[in-house]
């Protein structure tokens, strides 16, 4: 038995990739399809729940049931105003449930159910676990998952929790454009120190980081990034350009349609891709709503000028983290492209143009870097024969909330990690024992502007004239970019240590351990319909094949008219027992099987008929 395997997961917004260091080299493994990236969608049915191709194959017959894009629900709230506008373009439900958390509604098994966006989210990330699996035939129980650099403390810590429901030791979550940069680091460890910019545009989010690297040392010294900016969005652009085109011509309202829209979406997702190889290219859908076929011309210009403000609002990101790191733009040694919309060509021009021209790096695969990275990480961390050090930073500010609602940042943001900061506070009033604290992310001068993160209160503090206590606050940002925040009250001795309250609607530790049985629950049962699929197949090819022969030794005389008679009935009544009994479970299809299997070569023997069990199923 080798030593157990860590693996890394590329979590994406459309796509996901696992990979997994082996023989002293990186693996980028294939799914059950023979594919390197997996779709992040889940489908439910009636009879069971798909992930990866296999709900992406079904999504046109079931939109309303078939959930993507959950990276960009998991650790916001229902009510922000991303979550609300992204709402308007799914065909799937999301509800408001405790603490404006957002829970999508799906019909399963013909009952409604509700799931959080971490649960669907573990669904995608099992998935990557038993692609691991089956590629390295053993168990996997850790992974490093990567998050978008931008992504705020919340929807690290959901992420986290996704990987625990998925029954995975969450051993890292690093940021995505770090991951690439290790992909490009590794096997340069003789070269000079190099400033790379990372530009990582997927298919939800944007992320621009500026890394130092050098012999093995990955240094992050500034991140910046958009949460909420990626492919989708130029998706929708057309998409919404399509359904104004399409309205205006017919006089209709296609988005009543989930079906219509999605069909809609799904090609306007194709165009786009061929639009960054060819300069026009077609949209044709036969009847795409109320019997009204789709056709449309469109040209890469017209595409470009849809989504021109996204992409300049990418080239902001970019000049800004230039700065941040206090550099110039020719001090700059390389540009690594990474995710999938990196490709569109308007991207790189614009991204070549900034840099005065500068030829851009084509030596990471866009699409897998971020994974193979992770898994690099990942075998640092099992102490595989492998050496870095990253050193990565806060993406966000970090502070508590002072009078005149002003943000008194803790610590700055472009911080390295880990790290622990203190500031003091005192009581506003006289024989304050009370104080309560609100802690903040981000880059506003009023906390009204930025994340609320979370509210504590530190009671016992001994009565005092105003001003007198002296409270320290402790924040603490893990390796992960995961944070948490303590006070403590040194008048009174007391030390009276508070960590963050669940805000967020981050589930409760019941509430993940419930997710993490109905996970396994959900596994059990997939397996369970999987396997009913092969023996109600087996069946049914059993019967088929015995009717064939059946009715062939009847035509041609070679069987008694009794015994063909009796084979038959015997046909036709498993037939109907296969209509009628549309749920049955393994047991009884196998106890059906094997019943078959005993009487059909009985009646053929009786006149010279003799199979092998494998003749019989041919
Ligand atoms: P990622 O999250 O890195 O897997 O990126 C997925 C996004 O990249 C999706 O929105 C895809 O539509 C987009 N994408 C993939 N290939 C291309 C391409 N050739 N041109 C434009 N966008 C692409």
């Amino acid at each position: 038995m080798g030593k157990e395997k860590a693996i890394g997961i590329d979590l994406g917004t459309t796509y996901s990739c696992v990979g997994v260091w082996e023989n002293d080299r990186v693996e980028i493994i294939v799914n059950d399809q023979g594919n390197r990236t997996t779709p992040s969608m889940v489908a439910f049915t009636a009879k069971e729940r798909l992930v990866g191709d296999a709900a992406k194959f079904q999504i046109s017959s079931n939109p309303l049931n078939t959930i993507f894009d959950v990276k960009r629900l998991i650790g916001r709230q229902f009510t922000d105003s991303s979550v609300q506008a992204d709402m308007k373009l799914w065909p799937f439900r999301v509800v408001s449930q405790k603490n404006d958390k957002p829970m999508i509604e799906v019909r399963y098994k013909s009952k409604k159910k509700l799931f959080a966006p971490e649960e669907i989210s573990s669904m995608v990330l099992m998935k990557m676990k038993a692609i691991a699996e089956q590629y390295l035939q053993s168990e996997v129980k850790s992974a490093v998952i990567t998050v978008p650099a931008y992504f705020s403390d919340s929807q690290r810590k959901m992420t986290k929790d996704a990987g625990r429901i998925a029954g995975l030791n969450v051993m890292r979550i690093i940021n995505e454009p770090t991951a690439a940069a290790i992909t490009y680091g590794f096997g340069r460890a003789k070269e000079e120190k190099k400033h790379i910019l990372v530009f990582d545009l997927g298919g939800g989010t944007f992320d621009a980081s500026i890394i130092v690297v050098r012999k093995g040392l990955f240094e992050v010294k500034a991140v910046g990034g958009e949460a909420h900016l990626g492919g989708e969005d130029f998706d929708n652009r057309m998409l919404t350009y399509c359904v104004q085109t399409f309205n205006n011509k017919y006089k209709t309202n296609l988005s009543r349609s989930a079906k219509a829209l999605r069909r809609l979406r799904s090609e306007c997702e194709r165009a786009k891709r061929s639009l960054s190889s060819v300069v026009e290219t077609v949209i044709d859908i036969d009847g795409l709503y109320e019997g009204h076929d789709f056709f449309l011309k469109i040209r890469r210009a017209k595409f470009e000028e849809l989504n021109f403000d996204l992409f300049d609002q990418c080239m902001e990101v970019v000049k800004k983290c230039v700065e941040d790191a206090k550099l110039s733009k020719c001090q700059i040694d390389d540009i690594v492209l990474v995710g999938g919309s990196s490709r569109i060509p308007k991207v790189q021009e614009m991204v070549r143009d900034f840099f005065d021209g500068k030829e851009l790096c084509r030596a990471v695969n866009p699409d897998e870097a971020i994974a193979y990275g992770a898994a690099l990480q990942a075998a640092v961390l099992k102490k595989e024969e492998v050496h870095m050090v990253i050193v990565d930073v806060t993406p966000l500010s970090l502070g508590i909330a002072v009078s005149g609602g002003l943000m008194a940042v803790v610590v700055p943001r472009n911080t390295p990690l880990p790290t622990w900061k203190e500031t003091s506070v005192t009581t506003p009033h006289d024989d304050q024992i009370a104080v309560s604290f609100e802690v903040y992310e981000g880059e506003r001068p009023l906390v009204a502007d930025n994340n609320l993160l979370g509210k504590f209160v530190l009671t016992g503090i001994r009565a005092a004239p105003a001003r007198v206590p002296s409270i320290k606050v402790c924040v603490e940002v893990d390796e992960d970019g995961i944070l948490s925040v303590s006070a403590h009250d040194k008048g009174s001795g007391a030390s009276n240590e508070i960590t963050i309250a669940n805000e967020g609607g981050r589930l409760s530790i019941q509430e993940i351990d419930k997710m993490i049985a109905d996970a396994e629950k959900f596994r059990r049962e997939d397996e369970e319909e999987r396997e009913k699929h092969v023996v109600k197949n087996a069946l049914e090819c059993y019967v088929s094949n015995m009717r064939k022969r059946a009715m062939k030794a009847k035509s041609e005389g070679s069987m008694d008219a009794d015994v063909a008679k009796d084979l038959i009935s015997t046909i036709t009544d498993a037939e109907e027992w296969l209509d009628d009994n549309y749920s049955a479970t393994v047991v009884e299809l196998q106890d059906k099987l094997r019943e078959l299997e005993l009487k059909c070569p009985r009646l053929f023997s009786s006149k010279r008929f003799k199979f092998t069990k494998a003749e019989e199923r041919k």
